[in-house]
This record gives C-alpha cells, sequence and structure tokens, in this order.
C-alpha cells in the first residue's frame, strides 16, 4: 500500500448556513509535521462570522430536529459510504496535516466510517421509555428531545474519529451544530463535514468555523443559542471551558487527557504484554488519551521487561508517513517535542535512566524518538509520572505488591485508560476494583469503538462520548405524565 499525496485536499474555509466562505480575520497556515513546512492554509473566523454560524444552526434547529429520526440516520450513512468510497483522499489529508504513518491514518479512516454508520443506525432507535402511570388509564414516559443548537470542540490528534464522533451524535439526537475544529488539523474536519453536505445535510445543520480558539469558545459559551458545548482536548482548556460555560449552566461533555498505566503481574507473559500495547504507545507518535504510559512492572519480570521494551522501541522506523517502512510518525509541533525534551530531563534529573532515546530526531519536521524512562520510584516526584506526556514515551518503574502498583498506577490525577496484565481472575478483580480509570483492559487493549461509552474522571474530564450515551448526552430526558381529560 502507499499513499497518494496528489489527492489530498488541505485547505480550510469556513462553513456557515450552507455556504464555504473565507473567515475574514485572515488565515494560518496548515503544516506538514512531518517536514514543517505549509501545505494549505486554514480560514480565520470573525467575531460576527462566529455569530452567523450560531445563528444557523439556531435557524435550522426547527426542521433538522424535527424531521423523521431514520431520515437524520439515513444521511450520516450516507456520509459513511462517502467517506469509505473517498477513503484514499481522506488517509493523504489526515497523514499530510497530522504526521501520522499510513497505517494509522488508514486504521482511524475506518474508525471514522464505522462512526457515522453506528450513529446513522442508531438514530432511529432512540426510544423513550414508558413507565406506568399513577392511575388507571394514565401513562409517564420519558422522551429523549434533542437539546438545541450545540457547541463541538475538537482536538487534532484524531481530526477524523473526534469529528465523526461527535457530529454523528449531535445529529443523530436531532441537535444542529457549531463546530470549532481544530487549527492544527483543519482539512480532515473540512473533508467530513463536505461528505455530510454530500450527503444531504441541510444549509445550516453543521457549521464548521476556525479562529482564535479562546475568543470563539468565550463567543460559543456565552450565546444563549447554545445548550451544550462538547470538548476533546487538553485538560487545562478543558477545565477553562467548564468555568467559561457553568455561568450559563451550559451542559458540557468533557473528553481529556489521559496517562494510562499498564499493571504487569509476576504472572504475565512480557512478550505478550509489549506485543498488545507497543502498537498504543507508539501509534499516532504517542499522542493518544489513551496510550499506555507507564508501565508498573512486578519485579520479578522488570529487568526483562525493560530490555525487551527498549528493544520493541528501537525496532520503529521513524520517518514521514509517506515512506515505505516507517512505522513511527512526527508529533503534531515543535512544542510537542519541547514539552517531550522538558519530561525527559526532569526524570533524568530525578535519577531516571533513558534506555533508548530521549532527542529530538535531527531532520527536518518535528519528530521525537522512541523513548523508554526506566528506574524511578513508585513514589519519584518526577513530572513525567504525574503529567500526560503525549508523545512517543514510556516510563518503567517496578513494584513487589498490587497494592503498591494500584497506588502508584492511582498517583496521576487522570482516570481514564488502564491496563492489567494477570492470568489471576482473582488479581484481575483486586486491580480492576482498585484503579482509577473509566476504561480498563485486561489481557488486552481497551479500544474506544462506536458503540460503547467513553468518559473519564479527574484530569479527564466528565460525560459520556460513544454508545446510546454519546446520543444522550445530546438530549433532554423530558418527562410526559398523562392521562385521559
Ligand atoms: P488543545 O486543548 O490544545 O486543543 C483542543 C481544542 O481546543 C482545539 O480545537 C483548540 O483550538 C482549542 N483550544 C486551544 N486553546 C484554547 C483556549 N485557550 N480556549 C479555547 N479553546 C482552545 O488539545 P490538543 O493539543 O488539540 O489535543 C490534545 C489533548 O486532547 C490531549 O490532552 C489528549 O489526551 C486530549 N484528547 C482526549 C481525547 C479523549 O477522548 N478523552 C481524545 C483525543 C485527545
Amino acid at each position: 500500500m502507499s499513499v497518494d499525496t496528489s489527492r489530498a485536499r488541505l485547505d480550510a474555509d469556513l462553513l456557515i448556513n450552507g455556504v464555504w466562505v473565507e473567515g475574514k480575520a485572515g488565515h494560518l497556515d496548515n503544516v506538514d509535521p512531518g517536514t514543517g513546512q505549509q501545505i494549505g492554509h486554514v480560514s480565520l473566523a470573525t467575531g460576527d462570522q462566529v455569530n452567523e454560524a450560531i445563528t444557523a444552526a439556531e435557524s435550522a434547529f426547527a426542521s433538522w430536529s424535527t424531521l423523521l429520526p431514520t431520515r437524520r440516520g439515513d444521511i450520516l450513512k450516507r456520509a459513511a459510504d462517502l467517506l469509505a468510497e473517498r477513503a484514499e483522499e481522506a488517509v493523504a489529508t489526515i497523514l499530510l496535516e497530522t504526521g501520522k504513518t499510513e497505517a494509522d491514518a488508514r486504521g482511524e479512516i475506518g474508525r471514522s466510517v464505522d462512526t457515522l454508520r453506528w450513529n446513522g443506525e442508531q438514530a432511529g432507535r432512540i426510544q423513550a421509555t414508558t413507565y406506568p402511570g399513577i392511575a388507571a388509564g394514565s401513562r409517564r414516559q420519558s422522551r429523549p428531545t434533542p437539546l438545541g443548537p450545540v457547541a463541538v470542540v475538537t482536538a487534532w490528534n484524531f481530526p477524523a474519529v473526534l469529528a465523526t464522533r461527535k457530529l454523528g451524535a449531535a445529529l443523530a439526537a436531532g441537535c444542529t451544530v457549531v463546530f470549532k475544529a481544530s487549527e492544527f488539523a483543519p482539512a480532515t474536519a473540512r473533508l467530513i463535514v463536505e461528505l455530510l453536505l454530500e450527503a444531504g445535510l441541510p444549509a445550516g445543520v453543521v457549521n464548521l468555523i476556525f479562529g482564535d480558539p479562546a475568543a470563539v469558545s468565550a463567543q460559543l459559551t456565552a450565546s444563549p443559542a447554545i445548550k451544550a458545548l462538547s470538548f476533546t482536548g487538553s485538560t487545562a482548556v478543558g477545565k477553562a471551558l467548564a468555568a467559561q460555560a457553568a455561568p450559563q449552566l451550559i451542559r458540557t461533555v468533557l473528553e481529556l487527557g489521559g496517562h494510562a498505566p499498564v499493571i504487569v503481574m509476576d504472572d504475565a507473559d512480557v512478550d505478550h504484554v509489549i506485543a498488545t500495547t507497543a502498537g498504543a504507545k507508539f501509534g499516532s507518535a504517542g499522542q493518544s488519551c489513551v496510550a499506555p504510559s507507564r508501565y508498573f512492572v512486578h519485579e520479578t519480570l522488570y529487568a526483562q521487561f525493560v530490555e525487551k521494551l527498549t528493544a520493541k522501541a528501537r525496532s520503529y522506523v521513524l520517518g514521514h508517513g509517506i515512506q515505505d517502512g516507517v512505522t513511527l510518525g512526527a508529533v503534531a509541533h515543535q512544542g510537542r517535542v519541547d514539552a517531550l525534551l522538558q519530561l525527559v530531563q526532569d526524570a533524568q534529573d530525578h535519577g531516571a535512566t533513558i534506555t533508548t532515546g530521549g532527542q529530538q530526531e535531527p531532520r527536518d519536521g518535528f519528530y521525537f524518538q522512541p523513548t523508554i524512562v526506566a528506574g524511578l520510584p513508585l513514589t519519584s516526584h518526577a513530572a513525567i509520572l504525574s503529567e500526560e506526556p503525549f508523545g512517543p514515551i514510556a516510563t518503567v518503574s517496578s513494584f513487589t505488591t498490587p497494592a503498591e502498583a494500584v497506588e502508584a498506577a492511582n498517583a496521576a490525577p487522570y482516570s481514564f485508560a488502564a491496563y492489567v496484565f494477570t492470568d489471576s481472575l482473582q488479581t484481575r478483580d483486586e486491580l480492576v476494583a482498585g484503579l482509577n480509570a473509566s476504561n480498563i483492559g485486561i489481557n488486552q487493549l481497551a479500544p474506544s469503538l462506536p458503540d460503547v461509552p467513553l468518559g473519564g474522571l479527574g484530569n479527564s474530564g466528565y460525560g459520556y462520548e460513544g454508545g446510546t450515551e454519546g446520543i444522550l448526552a445530546f438530549c433532554q430526558l423530558r418527562l410526559v405524565s398523562e392521562s385521559a381529560g
């Protein structure tokens, strides 16, 4: 397989009320992290254009929310088919603007097709729940009712999956959307929206904007028209947006950072653990909220684990996703490289050994070497044990008792993915009960597929995305109690 980059379209304008328009606040470069070169541009909205997008979403709500749910679903399913047909264009676009490898880009587009299709199928299945009436001849019903126009703000690292998850659920529920996608991966978001339009989405139902992120979000959360905010991104920005939304009591779903621990018990098969988790660690250059990033390994396996994980990390071929044989891509921008260098330096200052990597790769673009940080004590205050690294870097520390491992895993202020490797049923139950985590893989990964709800706690946010719960996040459960005349 190879990627035909001539298929990529790397500019992104705004979509307001069904019309593609240039942003009147100028534009930013769309940069290929794999080369550091400009490959396109992203248009920036003025405050007036953000208002136009809000007004368009408000005007489109009455007809979209009352359209037969199965018709809404048909549009999502048609968009899924179109994305599958135009997968080569989507793969080339996502690869060039995010620095992903070909395998990562193909995997993401496949998941995005599935996500649109699943939400499309689900649209017609949103059901009211009927309860016994309080008197003869009466009934009570809880009816999921679309909230209204909603704001959706996404991160750059899975630009297709995040767009399809949020738009799929909001549209299935019957909401209209102002979609502020990341300026770091704008063309993928543009393509998803374009395909929805081609599939028959009426004007104004989804409005795509880019701009000064803080100003746009402040405007969206201050608008009385916007009834909910669904955000995926960093913990710091999520907290700021939650505070902005609070005075208007806008419902928020926050899908934020993670720092997934992997607990490897003494009965685990080291080769299996590494084969199972390495792809999730180094896929998308480690820039995933569910990437394993802290390995806690029983002391009896620790030495061989460090040796084998180091060898695995060294086996990755760093480079641009369009090159054959590349298995590890670029990170988003120089800011991520700098943050990773700082984490490595701080870990060394706390006594860690860097068994491989630890440096920016000396080549054009933004590349960080696959890095293993070994030997930090469980109670170390090294920043890498508590801050999401969001890069191709993992720590390995040794433990003696399961309780110690759980305490160390829970020491980071996130509650998202966690992984456990052991044959013992009793130990699995103890670890699962003790771990502060929302998405646990036992002897396997824990992929967030379209049919299951996923949501964090603590610095990982709150609310759910995916599954029926993800659609209900965009609904009010309206309780109707009725009796005859
Ligand atoms: P980010 O927080 O920098 O940006 C996310 C979005 O917020 C973007 O659209 C951005 O333009 C906007 N934004 C940035 N600064 C803002 C500000 N001051 N005010 C308002 N909006 C602002 O995050 P990122 O670098 O795009 O993504 C990485 C983060 O996203 C990581 O922490 C990762 O774990 C998290 N993430 C979480 C999930 C999940 O499902 N929980 C999935 C993917 C990514």
